[in-house]
């Protein structure tokens, strides 16, 4: 059973078959999990293995995350946004040693705390969606497109840039001085 599925059983969540995605509105017939297999065919058109791809991963998780955010822990949004963050508004280039250094920090932050990013209403995450994504085919236009889909549902949850900017100026005091 996928993650999300098994996610949204423990909590009570029920995902909607038919229709569009509940979440983040993707024009689909089958729902969440047409959606979700959408974001899974961006591995056959990328390679994750190529560093010119790895920022196009990167962005492609937290659009999907963030669209679809009652579907894990809510600290996972923090560490998605606050990578967001990090990647467009701090021009940093991200590759996989980062994502455990932003773990961290996140760890140290949430000691102590107890708060949730309250998203946007579903459905207004963003308005470019996986059913736009499936329907680019080449490499270099996914990459345009993924960093477009992430702008926006960056965009979305600007309420809570001001919080993560503070979160990504620790990871900065951290891991660039
Ligand atoms: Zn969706």
């Amino acid at each position: 059973m996928q993650d999300f599925i098994f996610y949204a059983e423990r909590h009570g969540i029920e995902l909607l078959k038919a229709g569009s995605c509940q979440f983040c509105g993707a024009h689909v017939e089958g729902g969440v999990f047409e959606c979700h297999g959408n974001a899974h065919r961006l591995s056959e058109v990328l390679n994750f293995n190529n560093p010119e791809h790895y920022e196009t991963r990167f962005l492609s998780v937290d659009a999907m995350a963030l669209q679809h955010c009652e579907l894990h822990g809510p600290w996972n949004n923090h560490i998605h946004l606050t990578r967001l963050f990090l990647i467009f508004n701090c021009n940093i280039s991200w590759d996989y040693s980062k994502t455990p250094q932003l773990s961290n920090i996140i760890n140290k932050y949430k000691k102590d705390r107890s708060e949730w990013l309250t998203p946007p209403p579903q459905q207004q995450r963003g308005k470019i969606t996986t059913s736009d994504i499936v329907k680019v085919v080449s490499v270099d236009e996914t990459i345009v497109k993924v960093r477009e889909w992430a702008a926006e549902v960056f965009y979305a949850f600007k309420p809570h840039h001001a919080l993560v900017s503070s979160i990504a100026q620790m990871y900065m005091d951290r891991y660039y001085v």
